[in-house]
């Protein structure tokens, strides 16, 4: 892949826009698939890296321009690794986020096993369908209560292992240097040149 000049940023969600932006080399052109007027496609996929090559794909061929998109979600170990790859749906289908982390602090009532995973996938796609992918976990717990506003999703109930608070009571500027995006990044970047 030769270095390129401006990439679209293949996602609806402004949370996750400005993490991929931030992420992404500053002297990259960001595209949002708003200004082209893209409507997101169907995540018909069952895992999170089949429905971030789907986005990616389905947003590179729509613009023709080289287009990143992740997949991600949270999974949690008691709940069978639920919501996972229906995160987004899960939510929508409770009524939003806050009532979604409320129903899995109330799941996870009195539970000792606690722990769950952010899982993000990212995959870049060439305009002519070419694809890479990485994916990555971050490991941590589930809060007992939902604490702190600053991020989006399901943040707000996450802390990650080896640390205190929520990634609802962090900046995101903090966040976005340890999380699973962060990590499926890293491991994107190693293996493509387009960066
Ligand atoms: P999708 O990848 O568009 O299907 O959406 C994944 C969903 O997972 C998001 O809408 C959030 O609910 C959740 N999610 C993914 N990454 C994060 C994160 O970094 N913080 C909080 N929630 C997240």
């Amino acid at each position: 892949m030769k270095k390129i000049k401006k990439i679209l940023i293949g996602t609806h969600n402004m949370g996750k826009y400005k993490e991929i932006s931030a992420l992404l080399p500053k002297r990259l052109k960001k595209i949002s698939p708003i200004k082209f007027g893209i409507k997101p496609p169907k995540e018909t996929g069952k895992t999170f890296k089949d429905n971030s090559v789907l986005k990616a794909k389905y947003f590179a061929s729509k613009s023709g321009l080289y287009s990143i998109s992740d997949d991600s979600g949270l999974e949690v170990t008691a709940l069978n690794n639920r919501p996972g790859v229906y995160s987004a749906r899960w939510a929508k289908k409770l009524g939003g986020f806050k009532k979604a982390m409320r129903k899995i602090t109330y799941l996870l009532k009195n539970k000792k096993k606690r722990d769950a995973n952010f899982v993000c996938a990212l995959t870049l796609a060439t305009p002519d369908g070419k694809v890479k992918s990485s994916m990555k976990k971050l490991r941590g717990d589930i809060s007992a209560t939902i604490r702190g506003s600053k991020g989006f999703g399901y943040d707000s109930i996450f802390i990650p292992k080896g640390r205190k608070k929520t990634f609802g009571e962090i900046t995101r500027k903090k966040k976005m240097k340890i999380d699973h995006r962060y990590l499926a990044y890293q491991s994107l970047k190693k293996k493509i040149k387009a960066f």
